[in-house]
């Protein structure tokens, strides 16, 4: 009698017996795959699509990176010095100290080809312990010199931004999603992007900022994964990793069309509404 209490046949009999030996095979498959490391996706960066640079055009779109692997980052409600155990980041160290283990991580990088062109690495600048983090593209040559993001002509108009907003450079911190120039200004290609992101996703996991302001084409679809035109994405706020993002128009952009300035100040007084929603003002009085 079989289970079900109904009378077996020869066929189903058969047909339990094949699926029991199929079930078996499954399961010593999964297990010599799991003790040899390749159960789960391997992301080769020669799979990785073409990703086209911001400083042409603020429309046109980037094709989409992949979704990134998960970061240990603090929700958006989390303070940005509260403690919390993740043993998946062993550089879980906060503000100065766990940007230094970045950057000793990241270390004399030789990770991607910029390394032989570029003159300086450029990490990052300002709080470590920041409520608002700008995100750029990549150095540009006055940037590579430097060895400081945002230092030449687009830099400056950031600055006017920050200060508009009623902070200062050194309230906030500012980065790229790349740390080494691209030669000639040219597009980041993915091999470099897939090398470089993962300190970014490591600066802002040490920083933990309330906001992210994402500068630019390539800046806002390649950490939003949304190859929406900037023009369209921009101005309405979204998610990194669990941080509230404002992706906003690049300031190089902003000088190539000055007409554009005044969406990217709605942008920025956006940000600072959000932000006096859960708290934080700036420490001066912004522009009105
Ligand atoms: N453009 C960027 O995206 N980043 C810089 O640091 C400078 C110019």
């Amino acid at each position: 009698m079989a289970a079900d209490g109904e009378q077996m046949t020869d066929e189903t009999s058969g047909e339990r017996e094949e699926l029991r030996a199929l079930v078996g095979q499954l399961r010593t498959n999964i297990a010599a795959r799991g003790r040899s490391g390749l159960l789960g996706v391997v992301l080769t960066p020669a799979a990785l699509p073409k990703v086209e640079r911001a400083k042409t055009t603020e429309t046109a779109s980037v094709p989409l990176l992949p979704p990134p692997p998960s970061l240990p980052l603090a929700p958006a409600t989390m303070k940005p010095s509260e403690p919390q155990d993740d043993d998946r980041n062993p550089a879980a160290a906060r503000g100065a100290p766990g940007l230094q283990l970045v950057r000793e991580e990241l270390g004399d990088c030789k990770r991607c080809k910029l390394c032989t062109t570029r003159t300086n690495i450029v990490f990052g600048v300002g709080n470590p312990d920041a409520n608002l983090v700008f995100v750029g593209e990549a150095p540009g040559a006055d940037e590579d010199a430097q060895g400081e993001p945002f230092v030449g002509k687009a830099g400056q108009l950031l600055t006017k931004m920050i200060e508009a907003m009623g902070y200062a450079r050194g309230d906030v911190y500012i980065c790229n999603v790349l740390k080494c120039r691209p030669p000639g200004n040219r597009n980041p290609e993915p091999d470099e992007v897939a090398s470089c992101e993962p300190f970014l996703k490591k600066q802002l996991g040490a920083i933990r900022p309330r906001m992210i302001v994402a500068l630019g084409k390539f800046a806002v679809q390649c950490l939003l994964r949304d190859d929406s035109p900037i023009s369209r994405l921009r101005g309405n706020l979204r998610t990194y990793e669990g941080i509230p993002l404002m992706p906003t128009f690049h300031p190089a952009y902003l000088l190539r069309d000055p007409s554009k300035k005044k969406l990217a100040w709605d942008d920025l007084k956006a940000v600072n509404a959000a932000l006096a929603k859960v708290g934080i003002s700036p420490p001066r009085p912004p522009a009105p």
